[in-house]
């Protein structure tokens, strides 16, 4: 079973360190869901996973399967099983969201196999029409220009069909959107519960504890000041819906009396 873990990972953006010895280790099969205030890194720590050179890891690893990937490419990331699309491309005027699907299946089996001649218009079709099916969404979504006048909504529809068609081991899906309504938190979560099986493990970021009113995550992780201050389940977000962020930054805050 594969399994992503990042060790004591330290990651400065513009010369500021962000990140502060973060650590977690997800199994494929498991959700997780990182929540945090504002600024204390989520994003940070996605951008880092995916490679983003911007993004500087200063310090700790990221193992996939054991194995570090922090001199791998973004594209040789994805290739190797991590869903990282949290930023929607920009879109392509005549680019309908089956073509985008279509070339970022076909790059990936290209990239598994360099023989591949990727799937055939009637086999992806067949394929993704089972996919929407299951995910209980319209095919004529499928036919939609990529991200014109999408809905926040119908963007996290778009990237659950991508989590689903492209079928990593991790996706990690980073609920930057602070415009997200509560139609897109329950597309989200919906779909991250039913495409979690054996092969998938996903972590979702938020900053809304709502989500977990949706979500069914196997552990619940609280993030403060660039590491993982907490780890629970349902109960601490219940937690956090009672008493917000107030008792960590007593707790945890540079003030208080945490140990760190
Ligand atoms: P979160 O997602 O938890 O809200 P972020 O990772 O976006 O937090 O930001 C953490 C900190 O890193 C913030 O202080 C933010 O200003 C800083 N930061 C993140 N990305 C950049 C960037 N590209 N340039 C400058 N500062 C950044
Ligand atoms: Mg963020």
């Amino acid at each position: 079973m594969a399994s992503i873990q990042i060790q004591n990972l330290h990651v400065e953006v513009n010369g500021n360190e962000i990140l502060k010895g973060f650590n977690l280790t997800m199994k494929q099969g498991e959700i997780h869901a990182l929540m945090g205030p504002n600024g204390t890194g989520k994003s940070t720590l996605s951008y880092a996973i995916m490679g983003h050179p911007r993004y500087k890891v200063t310090g700790g690893d990221i193992l996939l399967d054991g194995e570090s990937i922090l001199d791998l490419s973004t594209d040789q990331r994805a290739n190797r099983g991590l869903f990282l699309a949290f930023q929607y491309p920009v879109s392509i005027s005549g680019v309908t969201l089956a073509n985008f699907l279509r070339v970022a299946v076909n790059s990936k089996l290209k990239a598994s196999d360099p023989d591949s001649k990727g799937m055939s218009l009637v086999a992806f079709r067949k394929a993704m029409k089972a996919k929407m099916d299951f995910l209980g969404m319209d095919y004529s979504f499928a036919g939609r220009y990529l991200n014109e006048g999408f809905s926040g909504g119908e963007k996290k529809r778009a990237e659950i069909l991508q989590l689903a068609m492209l079928e990593p081991k991790f996706g990690i899906l980073d609920e930057t959107d602070s415009g997200l309504d509560i139609d897109a938190v329950r597309v989200v979560s919906e779909g991250v519960n039913s495409l979690v099986g054996d092969n998938l493990g996903v972590l979702v970021i938020t900053h809304y504890q709502r989500m977990l009113n949706f979500l069914k995550p196997d552990f619940v992780h609280i993030m403060y000041q660039g590491r993982i201050v907490e780890t629970g389940q349902a109960e601490l977000a219940l937690k956090l819906e009672e008493s917000g962020y107030d008792w960590i930054r007593e707790v945890y805050g540079e003030s208080g009396n945490g140990n760190g």
